[in-house]
């Protein structure tokens, strides 16, 4: 363990407040950290096979930022507002030892002295047997991504044939381990899975796992998205309340993405996020850092701001919070509000954007 290490972790890290808010008034609360590019799935709808194909060149080991480096961001992240830390990927499971870096990251404490929240968003694939591990290590919520329970229209999602009762274990084994939330996201696609959107929701109904599912976003410009192909959460919501009635919630705190229904009966509740049909740009506090040390302010940002140059340069705790703070307060982003204002001429995007599984969902 480095000395900056040693620091960082057994100070109990109680970081001093200094909130900043962007040119919009939007404060950073959530920090979305890719610890991988990799993915052992091709999803359709992210990682095309004929994109991501064998010889594809993912970032090479030295690229990625160092456990200690991840910490080091976060902190930083923590002095400019962050009270969330999700880790994300690519497939976050597929990068060795990240236990480790939960254990490490669990020790930090939010500006106010509470202990960081942090969670994954899985692909739930290296559950079964990480479930436990993580837990333990600190993790203290888990998003597990399953967009079928039917095993042929999951098989055909995934792109490489996994069979879907192999995540469901996985979710049995997150149950088992005591995780305080469990969420599942499930992104529906139209002619392609909408048709499992009641059977999912009721799988999960009384469970105390929570479904949210998700519009099929214009991220990165590899995935073919078409307008078409969306469907959209009142879609959604209407064909399970025909079933099971729902009322609107609350939302639990200012950015929400998801927008929350109960069902009436008191089955537990559901969520939609409605990227798409209606914009959540003018509360969005998150910003994401990809595998290799890239600070992004939006999920639709063409470019990212290079930390690792920073981080490996030699500069202070100091410096980093400052450059944060510096790219936070020139944010102006709001690329969903502006897509939904161009309607369907939407599908003729311009310019160069990131893929998700580099940038992190
Ligand atoms: N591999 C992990 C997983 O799938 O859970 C984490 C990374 S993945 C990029 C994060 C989330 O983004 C997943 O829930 C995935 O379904 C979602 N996602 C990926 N591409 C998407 C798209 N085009 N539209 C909407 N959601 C998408
Ligand atoms: Fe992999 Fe997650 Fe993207 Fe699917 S959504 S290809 S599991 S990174
Ligand atoms: Fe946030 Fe950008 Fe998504 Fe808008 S489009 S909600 S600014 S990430």
């Amino acid at each position: 363990m480095t000395a900056e290490l040693m620091r960082s972790t057994t100070d109990a890290d109680t970081v001093h407040p200094s909130p900043t808010a962007d040119t919009r008034g939007r404060g950073l609360h959530d920090l979305r950290i890719s610890v991988t590019d990799r993915c052992n799935f091709r999803c359709v709808y992210c990682m095309p096979k004929e994109i991501f194909g064998r010889d594809h060149a993912f970032l090479p080991q030295e690229h990625l930022l160092s456990f200690e480096e991840i910490v080091r961001v976060t902190r930083a992240g923590i002095a400019n507002g962050v009270r969330k830390l999700r880790l994300t990927g690519g497939e976050p499971l597929l990068r060795r030892d990240i236990e480790q870096l939960v254990g490490m990251l669990s020790r930090l404490r939010t500006a106010d002295g509470h202990p960081l929240d942090i969670a994954m968003t899985t692909n739930g694939t290296a559950l079964a047997h990480k479930a436990a591990s993580l837990r333990a290590a600190g993790l203290s919520r888990l998003t597990v991504s399953l967009d079928s329970l039917d095993d042929e229209v999951f098989r055909r999602m995934n792109d490489i044939d996994f069979p879907v009762a192999r995540v469901l274990d996985g979710i049995s084994a997150a149950q088992a381990a005591g995780f305080a939330s469990i969420k599942v996201n499930t992104v529906v696609k139209r002619g392609v899975n909408d048709h499992d959107v009641l059977s999912i929701a009721e799988h999960f109904r009384g469970t105390g796992i929570t479904v949210r599912f998700i519009e099929f976003m214009d991220v990165g410009t590899t995935n073919g998205w078409n307008l078409e192909e969306v469907t959209p959460s009142v879609e959604v919501i209407a064909r399970i309340d025909a079933v099971h009635p729902l009322e609107p919630l609350p939302a639990r705190y200012p950015g929400e993405t998801a927008t929350r229904w109960r069902y009436r009966d008191g089955a537990g509740e559901i969520g939609v996020i409605s990227s798409v049909s209606a914009p959540f740009c003018g509360s969005c506090g998150r910003a994401r850092v990809s595998a290799d040390g890239k600070l992004f302010t939006c999920l639709f940002a063409s470019g990212g701001h290079d930390l690792r140059a920073l981080l490996r340069a030699g500069c202070s705790d100091a410096a980093l919070e400052a450059s944060l703070a510096g790219i936070w307060s020139a944010r102006g982003d709001r690329y969903s509000e502006l897509r939904s204002a161009m309607g369907s001429d939407s599908s003729s995007r311009q310019g160069e954007r990131v893929e998700m599984s580099y940038i992190g969902g």
